[in-house]
């Protein structure tokens, strides 16, 4: 193991309030029934703010301030004004990129490294790829003169807290539309200082409203009659229970889900490579991603150096303070996750896979799993077929390209996939093969505003990034 010295990124450049209320038609207010929740930094345990819990009520109110500022004001601004308001808003993460990126590690548990290298620049990207469209609607292949939808209902998870919500509002508002989102009730504090952002960008009151809140709030806003479209990132099961809540009605509805991603390598590939694929599909971002590369397949002929390969690199992989510029792998997002992982690994260990993880020394406070893989998995065990959203890989093998495709294949999800191989003919050839909204070629976990991305199967429907991501906000 190599040491260093510990390099922390600096605290001082956020200032957190004890309390936050509600951002609604441009102001923060006081929930009606004056309820709260608490937030807290994985990593410590630390209690960081008071947040106030939206009741339906306050659904209510700010719905009706989307309403009103899509009716009378955003509805009717011309695109190229909108698309000041979006240039404005990216480059105001830029500027305040580092806070973000504090903040964002602070709330969520991930490593410094990764949401400054890789969730602020890409927010901010996202604000500045959806600015250029807001002007272009014409042209997006369309129609002459596509329409907004009217006020979106937008709900995401903790796993990506401030991207989800510029995959969510960028395209929203470059379209026409006025939103209300809802964060998850772990990691609430990016998306109220985007509202601050909203502020200081001068964002007529109303167009973006946020609704801090658990799970009722997510049902109160998506079930409200005063909205037109929904937007969900999250787990499937909820997903489905809100597809049912909203059948039938006129609501236009997006869901990104979960996923259980194969990352397939085959022997001509180059394996140093591949392990550095493997490790960042699996291990970026403690796993907490819905198309991360949680069934690591490897051809039979390099299963032993692929393994071995991999598991001298789990040895070097640093786990601990999130704010630390060393550090590869922060804390669970929260003690409920944590149970989660705990529970579907020690199931993988009953059904007699065999499990591993290098030593590593754990804090004593705040959440934390060591990154461990399973091999001996066969297709049946629960770990190889259930999401596990952690730092945690099951590794299975296969003879054929054929039986790379089954098994890749034989999931009830369909988000992403890799493939690992020299030869340009069989990588299309696996591509036009594997049920997966995405499939990297030699690489893994590659975004890009410009790109669509969504799921098949139980992983979801609708397109989110890109021209496509527009498709989702207008009426066509
Ligand atoms: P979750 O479904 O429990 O929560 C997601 C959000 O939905 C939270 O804001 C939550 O408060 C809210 N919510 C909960 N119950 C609700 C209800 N009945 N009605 C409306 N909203 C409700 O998911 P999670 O455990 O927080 O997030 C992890 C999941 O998200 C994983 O399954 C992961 O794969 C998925 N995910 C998918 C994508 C994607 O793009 N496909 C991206 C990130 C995460």
């Amino acid at each position: 193991m190599f040491e260093y010295a510990p390099a922390p990124e600096s605290r001082a450049v956020v200032d957190i309030n004890p309390s936050y209320g509600l951002f609604i038609d441009g102001a923060f207010v006081d929930p009606a029934d004056g309820a709260s929740f608490k937030t807290i930094n994985p990593a410590s345990e630390e209690v960081l703010s008071e947040i106030a819990e939206a009741g339906p009520a306050d659904v209510d109110r700010a719905v009706a301030a989307a309403r009103a500022a899509y009716d009378k004001v955003w509805s009717r601004m011309p695109g190229r004004d909108r698309a000041k308001y979006l240039y404005r808003i990216a480059r105001i993460i830029q500027e305040r990129g580092r806070e973000l990126a504090v903040l964002e590690s602070l709330d969520n548990g991930k490593p410094i490294r990764e949401s400054r290298d890789v969730d602020i620049p890409l927010v901010a990207a996202h604000f500045f790829y959806y600015a250029g469209w807001a002007d272009k609607l014409a042209h997006a292949g369309f129609g002459p003169a596509p329409k907004p939808l009217g006020v979106a209902a937008q709900v995401i998870p903790w796993n990506f807290p401030l991207l989800m919500l510029a995959w969510k509002i960028a395209p929203a508002l470059a379209a026409g539309n006025t939103v209300v989102l809802k964060p998850a009730e772990t990691t609430p504090l990016t998306a109220l200082l985007f509202a601050e952002i909203c502020q200081q960008a001068d964002l007529p009151p109303g167009v973006v409203n946020i609704v801090t809140g658990a799970g009722e709030t997510g049902r109160a806003l998506v079930e409200h009659d005063g909205v037109d479209k929904i937007a969900f990132t999250g787990s499937t099961e909820v997903g489905k229970a809100i597809a049912r809540a909203v059948a039938g009605s006129r609501k236009k509805v997006t869901l990104e889900l979960g996923g259980k991603a194969a990352n397939v390598i085959f022997e001509d590939a180059p394996i140093d490579q591949a392990v550095e694929g493997i490790v960042n599909g699996i291990f970026f971002n403690q796993g907490h991603v819905c198309c991360a590369g949680s069934r690591l397949l490897v051809q039979e002929s390099v299963y032993e150096p692929v393994l071995a390969s991999l598991k001298r690199r789990m040895a070097r992989l640093r786990v601990g303070d999130p704010l630390d510029k060393n550090t590869d792998i922060g804390a669970i997002n929260s003690a409920a996750q944590l149970e989660r992982i705990r529970a579907l690994s020690d199931i993988g260990g009953e059904e007699g896979a065999e499990r591993w993880s290098p030593p590593c020394e754990l804090p004593d406070n705040g959440f934390w799993f060591a990154p461990t893989i399973f091999t001996g998995v066969t297709q049946a065990h629960r770990i190889a077929r259930e999401e596990i959203f952690g730092p945690v890989l099951s590794v299975l093998t296969f003879r054929t390209p054929a039986e790379a495709v089954e098994k890749a294949n034989n999931t009830p999800y369909g988000l992403s996939a890799g493939v690992w191989t020299d030869k340009g003919s069989r990588i299309l050839w696996m591509a036009d093969r594997l049920r997966a909204g995405v499939v990297w070629a030699n690489t893994f976990n590659k975004f890009d505003p410009s790109s669509p991305f969504g799921g098949y199967k139980e992983s979801g429907y609708g397109r989110e990034g890109g021209r496509h991501g527009l498709e989702a906000y207008l009426d066509v």
